[in-house]
């Protein structure tokens, strides 16, 4: 029987590119290749697209993968968990010397494709075959590994909980996720298989520790959603405009606020390219059905005729859905402010940000700065109509216990966040540096038999 290891190749070390690989005898398994945000908006003047992999490794946006160089093994599929950038963004930099299938639930490949074909940059043509298994399917591999889609929960529609079955066990990659029993769009996710799987026998489980710190069960997006219908019905002002803001890729979010611009009978203009490309990539694969009173608009002249048509024909009977709610420079909702559109903030325009800033200096400053340009033309602002898509620490121990792992592996974010992580397992019974490793980037670990 050949070893299980574990290989730890991007978001050991950092929040972002995450990438980790399984390994078991001469066949390997890539999960996901993402992109880590901050390390590109840092240095400012660069175009992703433009960028050689290399030249991006450096800069420490996308994973590392010079480790691989020294795995001597068959690299049989890249497996994608979910569609955030963090997880696929680098797909298109690194997949094509592995030539192998590129395996994930149909939006999550929907999302790859279209970012390869995305008409901002050239188009991009991967050797790789592209697959989509739904959740609850499973795949033969090359060699002997299987590979399993357990349904699962997460700020992002169609999450799959990926597992690898090897003849010695299994290994499960829980990043990201929540357990959300009571989610938007989709079914809570497969208790069931995950019971099942700690039956079954699992060797090892790579999880992320982001909110491992936080002592409490991360409420549902249905807690969201009663946010929102709050702040969008509860304000007595039914004639001044109506601005919100939320992550594009949330589609059970937008769901929600399509759906309660309805009750206030506003119609909705989804604006900006990103938004763009998650609510039509939704509807493509069937997740969302944009009723008749919703339109989608992409690019800035299109999005400036259209908001010189709201201003014309009343702010009242519309409800703008833009991008920008970490207050980003070229974002919508700064040129908004900035009167760089032909739309004017009104006394009394209501912004609804359905979104918590991503605590980084640069983010909060942006934010703070948008926040003040809309106070002083006289907008009042709502905060708050946001859930986390993250396990804390009730969700962690509710994992541990359904799959009772061998080893388990801390992954996203610094050691702080993994040691929190690791923590938690230690209560448990597990001992750290024998069943829980916390690793970094480019590490290695085989599991002992
Ligand atoms: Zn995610």
């Amino acid at each position: 029987m050949a070893d299980i290891e574990v290989i730890p190749v991007g978001g050991y070390n950092e929040f972002g590119r995450n990438m980790t690989v399984v390994r078991y005898g001469d066949k390997a398994v890539i999960i996901d290749m993402g992109i880590n945000l901050d390390r590109i908006l840092i240095h400012e003047d660069a175009v992703f697209e433009s960028l050689s992999p290399n030249d991006l490794q450096d800069m420490g946006a996308i994973p590392d993968d010079s480790v691989m160089g020294d795995v001597d093994a068959e690299v049989v599929a890249i497996v994608l968990s979910h569609g955030h950038l963090d997880h696929i963004g680098a797909v298109e930099k690194l997949a094509a010397k592995y030539g192998c299938p590129i395996i994930g639930t149909p939006f999550t490949m929907k999302l790859v494709e279209n970012s390869l074909n995305d008409d901002f940059g050239p188009d991009i043509d991967l050797p790789n075959e592209m697959v989509a298994m739904n959740t609850g399917g499973r795949r033969q591999l090359k060699g002997p590994l299987e590979l399993e889609f357990v349904h699962m929960t997460h700020s992002i529609v169609q999450t799959a909980m990926p597992v690898i079955h090897t003849p010695e066990g299994a290994v499960v990659y829980a990043c990201d996720f929540k357990m959300d029993n009571f989610p938007v769009i989709g079914s809570k996710p497969d208790y069931e298989r995950l019971e099942e799987l700690g039956m079954e026998g699992v060797r090892a489980l790579v999880c992320e520790s982001t909110n491992a710190h936080e002592e409490t069960k991360t409420p549902s997006e249905t807690i969201a959603r009663d946010l929102l219908k709050d702040h969008m019905l509860g304000l007595r002002d039914e004639r001044s405009g109506l601005v919100i803001t939320t992550f594009s890729s949330h589609t059970q979010r937008l769901k929600s606020i399509i759906e309660f611009a309805d009750e206030l009978d506003r119609k909705v203009m989804l604006m900006g390219r990103s938004l763009h490309n998650y609510t039509t990539t939704a509807e493509e694969v069937g997740l969302l059905n944009l009723p008749d009173n919703v339109e989608v608009w992409k690019y800035g002249r299109e999005i400036n005729k259209q908001l010189k048509r709201v201003m014309n024909e009343g702010k009242e009977d519309y409800l703008l859905c833009v991008t920008g709610h970490q207050g980003e420079e070229n974002a919508l909702l700064t040129r908004m402010a900035k009167d760089e559109t032909p739309w004017t903030f009104e006394q009394d325009d209501q912004v609804i940000f359905s979104a918590r800033t991503i605590p980084n200096p640069s983010n909060e400053a942006q934010r703070y700065r948008l926040e003040e340009r809309l106070k002083m033309k006289g907008a009042r602002i709502i905060k708050g109509a946001h859930v986390s898509g993250h396990a804390s620490r009730e969700d962690h121990r509710e994992l541990f216990s359904m799959l009772e792992p061998d080893h388990i592996f801390p992954a996203h974010g610094d050691i702080e966040h993994q040691s929190q992580l690791a923590d938690l397992a230690e209560h448990h019974g597990w001992r750290l540096g024998e069943e829980v490793h916390i690793m970094r980037n480019g590490q290695r670990k085989t599991l002992p038999r």
